[in-house]
């Protein structure tokens, strides 16, 4: 179970051929070829697995250093992505089909396994009492939700809960039928005025799941499965209104890891749209160097929007189609905030 998906076109004799031919010390285990991985240094670290090529480095996992076979032969046998994948698929047309699989546990069995413990993400349950969307307790969270444009349907799609005792409704951080944790937005109101003393007090409006270490996942990636396209967002609610268009997943604020980044490259996706908060400008425009080999979008809200949390997901779907391509080099210096969206499409 777990990782069987192949890609179609995938041709595990050229992973071998690869391997074998190119020169690079390795190891040959029964499902696996183990080499040393090139980011950092450790011996005997990266696994290839023979079946469809998917590596992992059980040192550098938690920095996303792991999913499709040409990212991580690039590195190690340092062979552009592009020549790799001409080798490892003929001339298929590649898509995203083998998405990484955060199962590393399952990955490997009998000599193959390593024994340490690489990746942190630990499986949670759901408390009992947050309840699933449609549940008649999440009543009042459906409201919330369907207030602010996200439908029952759509809910349901990503299984958003309610918790009544909590006042949130919860969006779910996993993947593959796994729960790592969760975010929960308040439902009501966030600030509470005493007359008697005239003290006011505030109640977070997001909260977090603790011990997740949430810059090791995205929100919803499972979004990226089969797309061949990624929206990244800042918050679940962007996240959900990016439905309509797909590939939607969601960082968890404006700060993107580096394992956050790997884990959109190696998802096997061509194009990346931004869609950072408008305030994370510098952050974008960081981001835009980040993903050489993809082409990038910059997705913005128009004028009179905060961010895309405000919009209908169908206006969100139409802004997507239309948002300009940017180039990492090419855009840094002349695109300010106030300039974009233009249109940069270039070819
Ligand atoms: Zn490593």
């Amino acid at each position: 179970m777990g990782v069987g998906r192949v890609e179609t076109g995938f041709d595990p004799d050229a992973l071998k051929e690869l391997i074998e031919g190119s020169g690079v010390r390795f190891r040959q285990l029964s499902i696996s070829y183990v080499v040393d991985c090139p980011r950092c240094g450790k011996k005997d670290k990266l696994y290839f697995r023979k079946r469809d090529g998917q590596f992992i480095c059980w040192v550098c996992a938690g920095d996303g250093f792991r999913g499709r076979p040409e990212y991580g032969l690039s590195e190690v046998l340092g062979v552009p992505v592009r020549e790799i994948r001409a080798q490892l698929y003929g001339d298929k047309d590649v898509r995203a089909t083998a998405f990484l699989d955060l199962k590393v546990r399952n990955w490997l069995s009998g000599d193959d396994e390593p024994d340490e413990d690489a990746f942190d993400l630990q499986e949670v349950q759901w408390p009992f009492d947050f309840y699933p969307i449609e549940h008649k307790f999440s009543r009042r969270g459906l409201a919330y939700l369907e207030s602010r444009g996200i439908p029952l349907e759509v809910a349901k799609c990503y299984d958003l809960r309610y918790c009544p005792r909590e006042q949130r409704v919860y969006f779910p951080i996993g993947s593959k039928g796994k729960l790592y944790g969760w975010q929960g937005r308040f439902v009501g109101q966030t600030e509470f005025r005493d007359e008697a003393t005239g003290q006011t007090t505030r109640i977070p409006k997001v909260v977090t799941t603790k011990g997740i270490k949430k810059e090791q996942t995205l929100m919803f990636l499972d979004r990226l499965e089969g797309s061949d396209h990624a929206v990244l967002c800042e918050g679940p609610v962007d996240g959900l209104k990016v439905h309509g268009f797909g590939g939607n997943v969601v960082s968890m604020g404006k700060i993107v890891s580096k394992a956050q980044i790997n884990l959109i490259r190696n998802s096997g996706v061509k194009r990346v749209y931004l869609a950072l908060d408008p305030d994370a400008y510098s952050e974008t425009m960081a981001l835009t160097r980040e993903f050489p080999d993809l082409e990038v979008y910059w997705v913005t809200p128009p004028k009179g929007y905060k961010d895309i949390g405000e919009m209908s997901i169908s206006e969100v779907t139409e802004l997507c189609g239309l948002a300009p391509r940017v180039n990492g080099s090419f855009v840094r210096g002349f695109i300010n905030p106030e300039s974009v969206p233009v249109n940069y499409r270039h070819g």
